[in-house]
């Protein structure tokens, strides 16, 4: 519990400075403004990046995003996406293969697993539609949720620098 506490109260202070960095050089270039749902959600991507890591132990962060999975996967059934809902189960076997503090405690993981974010934001908000037309990469598919992105990737690594195992 101590430890789900400072993780996160780890992942608020650190997306803090990024929320002013993002507010100097985003607006309005990649983004037409930084609304307080764009903060809210901010916070909430550091937090959830903070407790990712921990999925690979019994922690409140496991519990949390297993619940989050298993709604899902409910969702898909009934859906029935049951290649969509295998793919999840895969996936989310995968923390638990590995020892504690593994492959969700690396640098490339907090690069990587946040760019789901992006994935998800541009498949439901029809950005990736912008791809299947000329010009085929128009980099607005990343920048309008790059902040969000940003703010899952400060969390995950306050994670990390707190857990002293940066590798
Ligand atoms: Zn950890």
């Amino acid at each position: 519990m101590a430890m789900f506490r400072g993780h996160l109260w780890g992942g608020i202070v650190a997306v803090v400075p990024l929320v002013f960095a993002v507010q100097k050089w985003f607006v309005p270039t990649i983004i037409p403004e930084l609304t307080f749902l764009d903060i809210a959600i901010m916070f909430g991507c550091s937090i959830l990046g903070g407790l990712w890591p921990d999925i690979d132990t019994k922690s409140v962060g496991q519990g949390l995003f297993y619940k989050i999975f298993f709604v899902i996967d409910i969702f898909l059934l009934i859906e029935k996406k049951f290649i969509e809902s295998a793919i999840l189960g895969l996936l989310a076997m995968t923390p638990l293969l590995g020892k504690h503090r593994g492959w969700t405690h690396r640098w490339w993981t907090a690069l990587l697993i946040p760019s789901s974010i992006i994935i998800f934001h541009s498949i439901f908000s029809g950005e990736l539609q912008i791809l299947k037309k000329p010009p085929f990469f128009s980099g607005k598919l990343i920048f309008t949720s790059l902040h969000f992105y940003l703010a899952a990737v400060t969390g995950y690594f306050s994670h990390l620098v707190l857990d002293k195992k940066i590798k």
